[in-house]
């Protein structure tokens, strides 16, 4: 089959034998390597940004001021204002290029949406016409009838409103000459309620906001503070690929994930690749990928080898987590767009390739004041370091009373084949503070404050409550929830996640946990509080919830089979896959948590509930499908191919009056394991086509029939790669994937 001339390596691909294949790999390599290089230009900083200094510069001063108390204060904006502000943008927008503008969403997809307007249009008179004003900032109608909203507003009713959120900056897209204004929005139904993942996202901050101020305020540190934020730091894992092998694997093409795939001899045991130098091609992506965010403001910071062969990563630097879930948004989206510039695909799925090291999102969580005060930041005051423990008592009871809905909110068919596998952190959410901590909440509980000098950190002398020293360095990989000095890392967020869910979950818990504990510090230190009567109410209350939570302290080894065990003995859920962790978002208690600090209505958490059942089902489905299509396409005509082969030569050994045994068994075998491929394939097939109208029940049916099914034929197909004639072996094998790249 013919190659095509190159301009898009491998599209003509899809039925080319793995030889053909690899030979783009290397044509479009030499390509690439020939033109690429990130052309850096000065002033591309946040250039693309609609920030606070430009609004400083093209807004009235009162204007400038009255928008900035909607952003920080959360004001509600007047109709004069948004229509000066939309005038403004407007024209700096034009200025930089832009002809279109797009309300910019999440919905529950988990990927982002945008409809474009023109920002002008021809008046027919030689002139132009615009009808962007504050009305068209503020709010949008796109039809929403496509859009998954888990029954909650019939397709006939397809009306959804988009809202301006003006607490993240609108921003400029550039693709191939065409710029268009982005306006991050909150998307919703006409009645209201929340058909995206930032709405609710923007009410648990609001939630966890006003339960940590009564706490500030208990302490009295509340002085000019307005606000508590919450602080998101989404360290992102992805692979890359060679883009000419990525099309001649369907199963990467349609799912993301390889279906088939015998392991090579060399996979990550030498852990030469985290950390290792990265390779010029590799290089090149990544400067193109910060330069493309740096324009938009999301500020990366961090480029690096993960563990995997090629698997990377990229971290920004912290900001509120609204806008660090869109700028998260943005940094998956620059990935996948920027890599085929390079001959590249970027693979940003949980798990890629069996056997090889999966792929996260870290998720970094702190709770800070608007002034800046980070409240998981161990302080060197007594007075205050008092508040921080009561803020870290605050997330280990939230965790422990919620360690299913946790779990629930990273629940996906792509992060089922990542979580306890053994290379990820296990399915039991548990915690890890570290030994000094440990030691600190055990004195806690005890009430005694023992004079415990680790490394001679711990000054626990007339104090009343210990000293803690600010960075312990411990580090624990094998930990879903760690504490890591100053902030908490979520680590079993998956990959391919929108990172708003999960912290909308975590704000929620946390905003209960602060409301119970203000609540019985308010009750306990009364109309007068004196500072002696705080501490005793502080002391006791914390003993009380590190008894009843500290199970959930992990400090071991998650990986290991001894902390099942033990969990269990604890009573810790260990809700191993999708299937069993989603009923949880309908459980009474998740329904009266939402409800209560009006973070989800019980309607909406149920269409969330709805949306992800459905999801896992049509994911593992097109899955099975793909597999079938491709055993039936690719893998049995190669592996009648080599039958053929290995046939025609033990019949010419015996014409040549040599007989074989060896040869007739090794044919024998073969033949078996061929039948072996077709009969697996036939059962696969039969189960994929059940159908349940219950989408919960076929969930289960997923897990319990087709899941099994596809690991049968998986297993068949990967013992057949490793006998098959590898000219004849109709796709790039993990070899080819994981080690060609530029
Ligand atoms: P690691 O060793 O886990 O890679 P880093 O220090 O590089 O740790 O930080 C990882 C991420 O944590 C970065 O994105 C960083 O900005 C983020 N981070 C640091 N402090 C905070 C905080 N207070 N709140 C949220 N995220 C934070
Ligand atoms: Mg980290």
């Amino acid at each position: 089959m013919a190659l095509d001339n190159g301009n898009h390596p491998g599209t003509s691909l899809l039925t080319a034998s793995r030889h053909e294949a690899l030979a783009a790999a290397s044509k479009s390599r030499y390509q690439q390597n020939g033109s690429s290089g990130a052309q850096r230009v000065d002033g591309f900083y946040a250039a693309d940004v609609f920030n606070e200094r430009v609004m400083r510069q093209r807004l009235p001063k009162d204007v400038f001021r009255r928008l900035m108390e909607t952003i920080h204060l959360g004001k509600p904006l007047r109709a004069e204002i948004a229509d000066v502000v939309a005038a403004a943008m407007k024209e700096w927008a034009i200025e930089n290029g832009a002809t279109h503008y797009t309300h910019w969403f999440m919905p529950l997809t988990g990927l982002t949406a945008e409809k474009h307007d023109s920002l002008t249009i021809p008046d027919g008179k030689g002139g132009t016409l615009s009808e962007f004003g504050g009305s068209a900032l503020v709010s949008g109608e796109p039809d929403a009838s496509s859009f998954p909203s888990g029954g909650l507003r019939a397709t006939f009713e397809a009306r959804g409103y988009t809202a301006w959120d003006p607490t993240s900056p609108a921003f400029l897209t550039r693709s191939d000459g065409t710029v268009t204004l982005c306006i991050p929005t909150a998307f919703v139904s006409w009645t209201g309620e929340a058909l995206d993942k930032k709405t609710p996202l923007l009410r648990s901050m609001d939630a966890i906001s006003h339960q940590a101020m009564r706490v500030l305020k208990l302490f009295g540190t509340d002085a000019g503070v307005s606000r508590v934020i919450t602080t998101l730091g989404p360290e992102q894992e992805y692979f890359l690929v060679d883009r000419s092998l990525y099309f001649a694997r369907p199963d990467l093409l349609l799912c993301e994930r390889t279906l088939f795939g015998a392991r090579p001899p060399k996979g990550q045991q030498l852990e030469d690749h985290y950390f290792g130098s990265i390779s010029a091609t590799v290089l090149a992506f990544m400067a193109d990928v910060e330069r493309e965010l740096y324009r938009m403001g999301v500020p990366v910071k961090t480029r690096h080898n993960e563990v995997a062969p090629g698997q990377y990563e990229i971290a920004p630097v912290f900001e509120t987590t609204n806008i660090a879930c869109d700028h998260q948004m943005l940094v998956m989206e620059t990935l996948k767009r920027v890599a085929p510039r390079h001959g590249l695909q970027a693979l940003l799925h949980e798990k890629p390739f069996a056997g090889v090291n999966g792929s996260g999102k870290h998720n970094n969580w702190s709770l800070s004041t608007d002034t800046g005060v980070n409240l998981l930041d161990p302080r060197e005051e007594a007075h205050t370091n008092m508040q921080f423990l009561v803020f870290l008592c605050a997330v280990i009871r939230a965790v422990d009373l919620h360690a299913d809905l946790l779990r629930a909110s990273i629940a996906s068919a792509s992060n089922d084949h990542r979580l306890g596998a053994n290379e990820a952190p296990p399915a039991i959410i548990s915690i890890f503070l570290g030994d000094m901590l440990t030691d600190i909440i055990d004195q806690l509980e005890t009430g005694r404050t023992r004079r415990t000098i680790k490394g001679g950190a711990l000054d626990l002398g007339a104090r009343t409550l210990p000293q803690i020293p600010r960075d312990s360095g411990d580090r624990n990989r094998t930990s879903p929830f760690a504490f890591t000095g100053n902030k908490f890392e979520f680590r079993a967020v998956g990959s391919t996640q929108s990172s708003a869910w999960p912290n909308t979950v975590l704000n929620t818990i946390i905003a209960e946990s602060l409301d119970f504990i203000a609540t019985r510090l308010e009750k306990a230190v009364g109309a007068r509080p004196t500072e002696a009567k705080l501490q005793n109410a502080v002391r006791s209350l914390l003993k009380e919830i590190v008894r009843r939570h500290k199970r959930v302290i992990f400090n071991g080894d998650g990986y290991s089979e001894k902390w099942h065990a033990e969990a269990a003995k604890r009573g810790l859920p260990n809700l191993k896959d999708t299937v069993e962790a989603l009923p949880v978002l309908r459980t009474k208690k998740a329904v009266d948590l939402f409800k209560r600090y009006k973070v989800l209505s019980k309607a909406e958490l149920e269409s969330r509930a709805d949306v992800f059942v459905e999801k896992f089902v049509k994911q593992v489905t097109i899955e099975a499908e793909t597999m079938i299509s491709m055993v039936r396409t690719m893998i049995l005509p190669a592996a009648l191919k080599h039958q053929t082969r290995l046939a025609q030569a033990v019949s010419a050994a015996a014409d040549a009056g040599v007989s074989s045994p060896s040869q007739r068994e090794m044919l024998e075998q073969f033949v078996d394991l061929v039948d072996d491929l077709r009969e697996k394939t036939a059962a696969l097939e039969e189960v994929t086509a059940h159908h349940d109208a219950d989408p919960l029940r076929h969930a289960r049916h997923i897990k319990t029939a087709v899941r099994p099914a596809m690991a049968a034929v998986r297993a068949v197909a990967d013992e057949l790669e490793t006998q098959v004639a590898s000219d004849l072996w109709p796709m790039p094998t993990y070899r080819d994937l994981l080690f060609i790249k530029g």
